[in-house]
Formats: structure tokens, sequence, C-alpha cells
């Protein structure tokens, strides 16, 4: 990949790249077969668009049949360094041939280092490593329940946890518990008590939901799932100066909007707050590998004694090399930048497209959600007919098409995209 540099300069001018997959012929089954396997014998717990992919490199993917397309979805954020990226991907083969797995009964040569990384590019000084986001918000609940025993006074079993209505935060039985979202919900109860939900953007909802036993306030810094909701200017520091003011702590799911996507390296940077914790995942990894963590200060984090909490595959050797090498493209490819100038130009542009069926465009850095008015009949169908023009776009709740790709894109990349996007949202 020593041609990555050129590859990049005609990339800014040719926008498609040079080079076509090379399996883009050869699959052994059709695309309706691929998917009739995954729905003969798969749960049927997705709704995917019918594209079977076969292949990625940066922003593009390509299918069985060859079609190549923009990813504006990034897997959910987990894509920011782009698919497959060359530097990761050297990472995890290196380490792969090495060691891959030790458990956490003893020391590896890789996790320290990992640590160090993440904790210094946080600012946070202590970290757990677990596996997928799911876990990570899971470790953040048990720590700041913990917390509120043992160092807070908080009476056994009491501990209160305040959360926001619309949050996404994972699929687990004690996450689900503190959904406002029925499907999430229906059919899994009995649910996991300790939690109270507010309003999100609401400090003074907060503020009243406080009692003794409060242990935290956790709550994503932008909503993703729920619809790229962006709260009030001003919002996370008034939560910070509540919780500080409470002795609540202030606990930010950053799994999605975390590590460069709103174009900062974290999204409570653009409030200057200095939150207690932070749950990360997704592009922790670049997408090659599930890694999460949970960063949070000395107090916190030394509840956990040996043999309070653990993983089998958290804090393995090779996720740790692929964690630093997925840090480093972050950091010395500048993605946070580039998601903030970047953003700020899709953004507007998306702004200026003429549709009757666009109720209001929003978000920060590149994770951008155009809702869409009810007279529109839905995200999926424009989803479908961005995907026949090359973009790969989904639909979060009924009415938001989410655009978020991965950071690596360009400007000429993203004008190709704009152009399709505007014939999508100016003739369906
Ligand atoms: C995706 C996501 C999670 C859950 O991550 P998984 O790896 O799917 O368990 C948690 N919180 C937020 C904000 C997310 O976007």
């Amino acid at each position: 990949m020593a041609t990555t540099a050129v590859l990049e300069i005609e990339r800014e001018e040719k926008i498609m790249p040079t080079i076509l997959p090379s399996s883009s012929s050869t699959s052994a089954f059709t695309t309706q077969e691929y998917i009739n396997l995954e729905n003969t014998y798969g749960a049927r717990n997705y709704h995917p668009l019918e594209v079977v992919i076969t292949r990625g490199e940066g922003v593009w993917v390509w299918d069985t049949e060859g079609n190549q397309y923009l990813d504006c979805l990034s897997a959910y954020s987990a894509l920011n360094q782009g698919h497959c990226h060359p530097r990761i991907l050297k990472a995890l083969t290196e380490q792969a041939a090495r060691l891959t797995l030790t458990s956490r009964a003893f020391y590896n040569d890789q996790l320290g280092l990992f640590y160090e990384k993440i904790c210094k590019i946080s600012g946070f000084p202590r970290v757990l490593p677990m596996n997928t986001g799911a876990e990570a918000v899971e470790t953040a609940i048990k720590a700041v329940r913990k917390w509120a025993y043992t160092v807070k006074g908080v009476p056994a079993d009491k501990a209160e946890i305040i959360v926001c209505s619309n949050n996404f935060a994972g699929r687990t039985i004690s996450i689900i518990s503190f959904s406002t979202e029925q499907q999430y919900r229906f059919g899994f109860a009995p649910f996991t008590p300790g939690f109270k939900i507010v309003p999100y953007g609401d400090a003074a909802a907060l503020e009243a939901a406080i009692t003794p036993n409060t242990a935290a306030f956790f709550l994503e810094p932008i909503q993703g799932e729920g619809g790229i909701i962006v709260p009030p200017e001003g919002y996370l520091r008034e939560a910070e100066r509540i919780c500080r003011q409470n002795n609540v702590l202030l606990i930010l799911d950053e799994i999605q909007t975390g590590l460069g996507r709103t174009g900062k390296m974290f999204a409570f940077e653009h409030e200057g707050i200095k939150p207690d914790g932070i749950t990360v995942g997704k592009a922790l990894s670049g997408g090659f590998y599930p890694i999460s963590a949970f960063l949070s200060t000395h107090e916190v984090m030394d509840v956990f004694r040996p043999g309070d909490h653990g993983s089998t595959f958290g804090g393995n050797p090779l996720a740790a090399a692929v964690g630093m090498a997925a840090l480093d493209v972050i950091v010395d490819e500048n993605l946070p930048e580039r998601a903030a100038s970047l953003g700020a130009y899709f953004l507007e542009r998306l702004r200026q497209i003429p549709s009757p069926h666009i109720k209001e465009v929003r978000g920060k850095g590149l994770l951008i959600g155009v809702e869409l008015k009810p007279s529109a009949y839905g995200a999926r169908r424009f989803c479908k007919a961005l995907m026949q023009l090359g973009i790969l776009a989904k639909e979060t709740r009924e009415n938001v098409i989410r655009f978020a790709p991965p950071l690596v894109i360009t400007r000429p990349q993203l004008d190709w995209a704009l152009e399709r996007i505007e014939r999508v949202l100016t003739t369906l």
C-alpha cells in the first residue's frame, strides 16, 4: 500500500477509485441466494437494504455484482477511519500472527500501551476495556452504582441513574430497561430497576429529578439512533454544573459521537466540559473488531476490585494492537478536523436542497440527519433510491436519513454524493 498517497490524489481528481475489486465477478452465489441464506438461517432481528457487500476500501464498498457504493452509514460510525484502513490492517495481521488472547489472568505486552494511548488522548486517567458498546455501558452502570454505595454513601440497593428519553445505549436487558422505545422493550420484561427518565435537552428536568440517591446522569452528547438530535447549546455545561452541585456523576455515552465523528475527538469538547466518565466503542477499532471501553477518574474506577467485573476477551492483545492503530489513524490523519470542516460544508449544502420533503437538516461534524416530513412517507424509500444511485444510507427512526460517511471522505466525493442526494430528494 505504498501508493496510498498517490491514490488519494487521484481520488481527489477522479472521485472514484481507479482500482476495481478483484472479487467483483467471482462470487459463488447470486445476490438473491446470499439474501435467502441469511433469511433462511438467521434470526429476523434486522431489516437490511437488499445489497450484498463483499469488499470495502476507504469510503467505498462493492456488492457481489460489482456495483460500487459510497458508504454513508459507516456501520453506525464504527468506520470513521474508512473500510480496511491499511495501517490498522497491518496492526491486526501482525498481532494476529503473534498473540491474540491471553485472558486477563496474565499481563500482555500490548494492553498497557493501549491504555496509555487512550488515556492520554481522552484525558481520563483510568480505563476498563470491554468488547461491545453495550458492555461498556453496562460497565459504566456498575461503576456509578458501586461509587454511589462506597463513596457517596447511598443506602444499599437505592442508587438511581438518571437517563434521557429517546436514548440509545445498546440492547442488553439493563440497557433496554431505560429505553423509551417500545419496540426495544416489548416482550423482554421484567426490567432492571433504578433508572429515572427525563426529557433530553431539559436541564431543569434533570435538576428536579435528582435525589440524595442519584448516582449519575448518563446520556449521549448528541442522540444518534434517536434521530441525530443535537441538544440546545449550553445543555451539557448546565448538566455538568447541576451534577457537580449535587454530587452526581456525569457520564457521557460517546460510543457513536466520540473519536472524531462530530468534529472534535469527543463531543463533550464542544462545550468545554469535563465529564466524570465516558463510554467509547465503534470506531475504537476502525471496524476491524469489537473493542469498547469505559474511561473515568481514579475515584470512580477505584471502586473495582479484582473479581468485581471482567470479560474473557476484553483487553486482549489483538484488540489492544488494533485499538492503538485505530487511534493513531484518527490523530495522524486529523479526522476530527476533517469532520468539522467537511461536516459544516455538507450540512450547508444539504440545507440548500430545495426539497418539499425536508423538515429539518441537523447535525454536527459528519453526523448528520435529514428529517423528512410525514408527507414524505418515511425515509426508507429514499434510502432505497439512494442505493440505486450508488449511495448507502440508512434511515434512523422512521423519518430521518442519517448521513455519516467515513471521516476520510474528500470534498469531491461529498460533492459526488450531494448531487445524487439532491436528485433523490427533489425528484422522488
Ligand atoms: C451503538 C451504540 C451503543 C451500543 O454499541 P454496541 O456495540 O452495538 O453494543 C451504545 N451507545 C451508543 C450511543 C451507540 O450508538
